[in-house]
């Protein structure tokens, strides 16, 4: 699946090769992939006679912005977009096709059939799904290491599933939230609660220029990532530990192991992430069953029935 870096790469890509063009018309020949409006005649009607004025990007999501209307496009799995001339043949998998009024065409082509398009008025699109409820942009200026820790710093379950879902921190997949681990030395299986100071400080630094990096490589090709110019991603070669399995760590030497965490295959260097204090503070306190409190009431026999609950409520 594209991650932020693809999706970037996609969006600059796309302004060069549809920003000014007008669409006359639009053929949908998969009526899945329209989600909003219900139909895929009102979609086609609602975008002729429109200008493409820009590409921009929200979290996965592509944010095409017409002349006042806004489409919003998730590539999922396999989506990809390419600019022909209308004589071209229309290649296998091609499900909606924009027709511009100088006769070439903005193709969308998705073999594993699971992106989606969903027309809105400009603004509109961050009151409903699927926009409504993403978190903050890695890169833009408000991502800091205080805002990282503030989305994050209290929950009790592991730091990987956390990175990946997009209502905390928008863009990172499974590549770039396992590279961004490596590089902040953490250990995808360490709770949130358990990150110190400094770590956090290192993750914000590891998850900026990790995709920083990536954009600048164009994203990474995996599996059948191109941009929108058939044009494959470079950053697959400096992966450090993504698909790196049984292969020696670039920084150490150990062997890069694989394990699924909150099931996703996850690669990790357990030289230079190691598990250490695996869980949370709150659920190392509770079994090591030396609370302060607990021995207090057992010392004047009022233990109450769960007294680790009491104090720590959320376990
Ligand atoms: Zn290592």
């Amino acid at each position: 699946m594209p991650e932020l870096p693809e999706v970037e790469t996609v969006r600059r890509t796309l302004i060069e090769l549809v920003a000014g063009r007008t669409i006359e018309r639009v053929t949908v020949t998969l009526p899945r992939i329209i989600q909003r409006p219900a139909e895929p005649e009102q979609f086609a009607d609602m975008l002729a006679g429109r200008r493409i004025e820009t590409v921009e990007r929200r979290g996965k999501f592509l944010r095409i912005v017409l002349d006042e209307l806004v489409l919003v496009s998730h590539l999922r799995m396999e989506g990809r977009y390419g600019l022909y001339k209308s004589d071209e043949p229309v290649e296998k998998h091609t499900h909606v096709i924009f027709h511009f009024t100088d006769g070439t065409e903005l193709r969308y082509k998705d073999v594993r059939q699971f992106g989606t398009m969903h027309i809105f008025l400009p603004g509109e699109e961050f009151q409903y799904p699927p926009l409504n409820k993403l978190g903050i942009e890695p890169l833009d200026g408000v991502f800091t290491p205080e805002s990282l820790r503030s989305a994050l710093g209290r929950r009790t379950t592991k730091i990987k599933p956390l990175l990946l879902n997009q209502q905390y921190i928008v863009g990172l997949g499974n590549i770039y939230v396992d590279e961004a681990l490596f590089a902040a030395g953490i250990h995808p299986e360490r709770t949130a609660d358990t990150l110190k100071k400094d770590e956090w400080i290192r993750l914000h630094t590891a998850i900026v220029e990790t995709l920083g990096r990536a954009v600048e490589a164009g994203g990474s090709s995996i599996k059948s990532y191109v941009n929108g110019q058939g044009e494959m991603g470079l950053f697959q070669y400096s992966l450090q530990v993504y698909g790196r399995e049984q292969e020696p760590c670039r920084r150490c030497g150990s062997v890069i192991s694989k394990s699924v965490v909150g099931g996703r295959g996850t690669h990790v260097c357990i030289q230079c992430q190691p598990l250490g204090k695996s869980r949370s503070t709150a659920a190392r306190k509770a079994s090591s069953g030396v609370l302060p409190a607990v021995r207090e009431e057992g010392r004047k026999g009022k233990q109450t029935a769960n007294p680790v609950r009491k104090h720590f409520g959320n376990l």
